[in-house]
């Protein structure tokens, strides 16, 4: 039986953050353009909701990436589609739901950075930093949590839970 728990990060704490973290953004972009990237699926609450509180001009890209089998890392990236924007000479925000091993943002992170970006920066709204494997520099994080399954405001259990306004933490019984 798949059970979630009580929110563990509310619908206003959620929205709170985030006008904090894009003020931060807008402040450190100022007088730039922005490209921002949002990685789907995960990002695609997040992505939405940050970047209509960020006031620098701004052009939007998707991509597509695999993320968890289940609730095990694969540890295998595909890229399913790639951006249509040539990011070269740009500055460019990727926006990431979560970051746990840092394996999945690595790979496409070091993708990007191959096609000489003026910048390369990271939001991601929540961090696993206890999990983390790759050597990866985080700039703009919403939550930081401990090492918990967690779903809900764009983070699946096996395609489920998306669509939950908030974040809970996920647990499976038998
Ligand atoms: P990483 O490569 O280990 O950093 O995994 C990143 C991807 O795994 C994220 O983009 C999510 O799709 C997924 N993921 C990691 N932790 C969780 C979680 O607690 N809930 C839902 N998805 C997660």
């Amino acid at each position: 039986m798949k059970v979630i728990g009580k929110p563990f990060l509310t619908v206003e704490q959620i929205q709170r953050r985030i006008r904090e973290l894009a003020l931060k953004i807008s402040d450190d972009f100022n007088g730039k353009e922005i490209i921002a990237v949002g990685i789907l699926r995960g990002a695609f609450m997040f992505f939405p909701d940050i970047v209509r509180h960020i006031n620098v001009p701004m052009v939007i890209d998707f991509l597509i990436a695999s993320s968890y089998l289940k609730s095990q890392s694969s540890g295998e990236i595909n890229i399913f589609a790639d951006l249509r924007e040539d990011i070269t000479g740009r500055d460019v925000l990727l926006v990431e739901d979560i970051v746990d091993t840092g394996l999945t943002l690595k790979y496409i992170h070091d993708m990007l950075l191959a096609r000489n970006p003026a910048s390369l920066s990271i939001c991601t709204f929540l961090d696993k930093k206890s999990r983390r494997k790759a050597d990866l520099k985080l700039d703009y994080v919403g939550f930081e949590i401990p090492d918990t399954y967690v779903v809900g405001y764009g983070l699946d259990f096996d395609g489920r839970f998306r669509n939950l306004p908030y974040i809970s933490i996920f647990k499976e019984t038998i």
